[in-house]
C-alpha cells in the first residue's frame, strides 16, 4: 500500500479522498491555490503545498507544480478526484513517467474515451449499443445529408465536449447550419477543437449510467446504475440509485453487456458508462474514466467505498468481492447543493456565516464548508452534496425532506429551496421524469 498520497484537487472531493486515505492509514498531501490557503482540505491534510495563484490553469491544472509537490513531499501516488486533471491522459502519462502511481485508469483508455467520436466507435465494437448518428466528425458540406439519414431532430455535439458545452439541437434542416456554427464556436473556445458530430436527438429519455470497477487481475464488475435525469443545461442536479425505471433483470442485463465490453477492452479502475434510456432501449453517449460527483449514491446502496477500492486497485490489489457479492440495498438520493441562486442559478460565492450539516440515520453530507469560510469565485459552485439513504424510495424522500430542513448555510444563496420544491412535485415523487423535465418545471413560473 502507498505510504503517502497527493490529492490533486480541492473542495468536497479532496475531503472525500482524504477521508478514505485516513481510514486506510495512508498519509495525505493537499495541494492548493493561494485562494484556497484556508480551505478545509488544506486544514485536514497531513501536509500541504501551495501550487500557484487562484486561476485553475496556474494551480490545479499546473502539472509541473503538482509533480514537484509530489517530489518535495515524497508522495508516491496521485489521486486526481474529478474535473481538473482527472481525464487528462497526458497528465496520467507524466505522473507514471515520474515513477508516481496515477490512481485511475490507463492513459490509453482515458484518451480513447476523452474523444467522444473515438469512444463511440470503440464502444460500438465492444457490443455496447450507441445512439444512432454520424460515424465520425462531420463537415459543413456533408452534414445536411447525414442529418437527413439520421432523421430530425438531430443533436450537434462536440467531439471534445464536456459539461454540456458545444451541444445544439437542430429541429429542422433549416436549423442545422446555425446549430453547427454555434456548436463549433463554443467547442473551439471551450476545448480548442471544433470537431462536431451528429446524433439522433432523443425527446424524452432518462439518463442512466452504469458504475463499473475493474482490478488489474481481470475482474470487471458493475455496481448497478444511477439515474441522473434531473438536469439543467445538460448538467446533473440530483441523482438517485437505483433508477425508478429499471428492475433487477434489466440491471443485470445492461450490466452484463457493459462488463463484457470492458473486459474485452482491458479496462482498469472505476469508470462510468453513460446511456440515454428510452422505450426500453439503452443508447451509449459517453464514458467517464474517473470517479464521478454522484458516486456516493452507489456507495450508499452497495456499502462499498469506491475511493478505497480505487486506491487498492492502483496499488495492485484484487477486488475482494465478486459480482454475486454486490447486493443493491434500499435507495439513495444525492442533491448537489450549489452556491447559486435557486431560480436564476447565478453563482453566489462569498462568506459562509453559519453552517450546520444535517445528521442522523441514513444521512451523509460531503462538503468542505465551515462557518467563516469564504467560497472563492474562481471555481465551480458545488458547495456540498447531501446524500440520503432509505430502505425504499419513499423512506428516502421522507428522509431527504427532513435532512434538507436541518441543513443551514447562511450568508450565500444555495440551491436548497429548489430541492424542497421538488419534493412537492408529484412527477418527481413518483419517479416519473426524463432529462428535459426539470427545465420545464423551472420554466413553469
Ligand atoms: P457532456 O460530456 O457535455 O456532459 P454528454 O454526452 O454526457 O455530454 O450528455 C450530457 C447530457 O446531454 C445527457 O445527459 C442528456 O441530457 C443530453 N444529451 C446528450 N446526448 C443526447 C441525445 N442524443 N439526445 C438527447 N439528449 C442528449
Amino acid at each position: 500500500m502507498f505510504d503517502k498520497v497527493l490529492i490533486a484537487n480541492r473542495g468536497e472531493i479532496a475531503m472525500r479522498v482524504l477521508r478514505a486515505c485516513r481510514e486506510m492509514g495512508v498519509a495525505t498531501v493537499a495541494v492548493h491555490s493561494t485562494a484556497d490557503a484556508n480551505a478545509m482540505h488544506v486544514r485536514m491534510a497531513d501536509e500541504s503545498v501551495c501550487i500557484g495563484p487562484p486561476a485553475a490553469k496556474d494551480s490545479y491544472l499546473n502539472i509541473p507544480a503538482i509533480i514537484s509537490a509530489c517530489e518535495i513531499t515524497g508522495a508516491t501516488a496521485i489521486h486526481p478526484g474529478y474535473g481538473f486533471l482527472s481525464e487528462n491522459a497526458r497528465f496520467a502519462e507524466i505522473v507514471t513517467d515520474h515513477n508516481i502511481t496515477f490512481i485511475g485508469p490507463r492513459a490509453e483508455h482515458i484518451r480513447l474515451m476523452g474523444d467522444k467520436i473515438t469512444a463511440k466507435a470503440a464502444v460500438r465494437s465492444l457490443g455496447i449499443p450507441v445512439v444512432p448518428g454520424s460515424d465520425g466528425g462531420v463537415t459543413d458540406a456533408d452534414a445536411p445529408a447525414i442529418a437527413r439519414d439520421i432523421g430530425f431532430p438531430v443533436l450537434v455535439k462536440a467531439a471534445a465536449g464536456g459539461g454540456g458545452r458545444g451541444m445544439k439541437v437542430a429541429r429542422t434542416p433549416e436549423d442545422l447550419g446555425l446549430a453547427i456554427a454555434t456548436a463549433r464556436a463554443e467547442a473551439k473556445s471551450a476545448f480548442g477543437d471544433d470537431t462536431v458530430y451528429l446524433e439522433k436527438y432523443l425527446e424524452k429519455p432518462r439518463h442512466i449510467e452504469i458504475q463499473v470497477i475493474a482490478d488489474s487481475h481481470g475482474a470487471v464488475l458493475h455496481l448497478g446504475e444511477r439515474d441522473c435525469s434531473l438536469q439543467r443545461r445538460h448538467q446533473k442536479v440530483l441523482e438517485e440509485a437505483p433508477s425508478p425505471a429499471l428492475n433487477a433483470e434489466m440491471r443485470a442485463s445492461i450490466g452484463r453487456v457493459v462488463t463484457e465490453g470492458l473486459t474485452r477492452l482491458g479496462y482498469l479502475g472505476v469508470g462510468t458508462v453513460e446511456f440515454l434510456y428510452e422505450n426500453g432501449e439503452f443508447y451509449f453517449i459517453e464514458m467517464n474514466t474517473r470517479l464521478q460527483v454522484e458516486h456516493p449514491v452507489t456507495e450508499m446502496i452497495t456499502g462499498l467505498d469506491l475511493v478505497r477500492e480505487q486506491i487498492r486497485i492502483a496499488a495492485g490489489a484484487s477486488l475482494d468481492f465478486t459480482q454475486d457479492d454486490v447486493v443493491i440495498s434500499g435507495h439513495a438520493i444525492e442533491c448537489r447543493i450549489n452556491a447559486e441562486n435557486p431560480r436564476t442559478f447565478r453563482p453566489s460565492p462569498g462568506l459562509v456565516q453559519n453552517y450546520h450539516a444535517p445528521g442522523g440515520f441514513g444521512v451523509r453530507m460531503d462538503s468542505a464548508l465551515y462557518a467563516g469560510y469564504r467560497i472563492p469565485p474562481y471555481y465551480d459552485s458545488l458547495a456540498g452534496k447531501l446524500i440520503v439513504h432509505g430502505r425504499n424510495r419513499n423512506e428516502c424522500l421522507m428522509r431527504l425532506r427532513r435532512a434538507l430542513n436541518e441543513l443551514v448555510i447562511d450568508g450565500i444563496e444555495t440551491t436548497i429551496p429548489l430541492f424542497l420544491d421538488l419534493l412537492d412535485e408529484p412527477d418527481f415523487v413518483n419517479g416519473d421524469y426524463h432529462i428535459h423535465w426539470l427545465e420545464s418545471f423551472l420554466a413553469r413560473d
